[in-house]
């Protein structure tokens, strides 16, 4: 059963308001995340607490159970000059800066004269979203999972 601590294996199909397809993992390639460590929004991981293997689920979220509201602060108008000179300035390009006491991840959204349009706002800040989920897999947490707050399933570890 999914609880505190567990790793969870799942499928998943993530459509927005209007059904367009956003993101999703098969079982040849699924998720992998430690529950109850905040590794996923915060309304799916409420929805998946106690779930079983096998058990299927339709998730759907207003934005503040996803990824927030936008926040129109966290989009920004940077000179040029503060970029370093031999850096691309690629729309999509993500970087992680603070700001204030928080950590943000940025995306560069382009270039305006002298100036570069950034948004520190999550892709998918603002829209409702639908998760179409499948639990494939649970096992207890490693002491080192645990610690590290995250999955080491996968390709991903930091
Ligand atoms: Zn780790």
């Amino acid at each position: 059963m999914i609880t505190k601590n567990t790793v969870v294996s799942l499928g998943y199909r993530l459509t927005n308001a209007e059904g367009k397809e956003l993101d999703s993992a098969s079982s040849s390639d699924p998720l992998s995340y430690l529950h109850g460590h905040k590794q996923i929004v915060p309304g799916l991981e409420n929805a998946l607490e106690g779930l079983l293997v096998g058990d299927k689920k339709e998730v759907s979220l207003s934005p503040e159970e996803g990824y927030g509201q936008v926040i129109p602060e966290l989009r920004l108008k940077l000179p040029r000059t503060q970029f370093p000179e031999d850096m691309e300035i690629t729309p999509g390009l993500q970087f992680e800066a603070n700001l204030g006491d928080n950590h943000h991840v940025f995306t560069i959204i382009g270039e305006d004269g002298d100036d570069v349009n950034i948004d520190g706002n999550h892709p998918l800040a603002g829209q409702a979203l639908n998760f179409s989920v499948e639990v494939l897999g649970i096992r207890p947490a490693t002491e080192e999972e645990i610690q590290h707050g995250h999955s080491h399933d996968g390709h991903s570890h930091h």
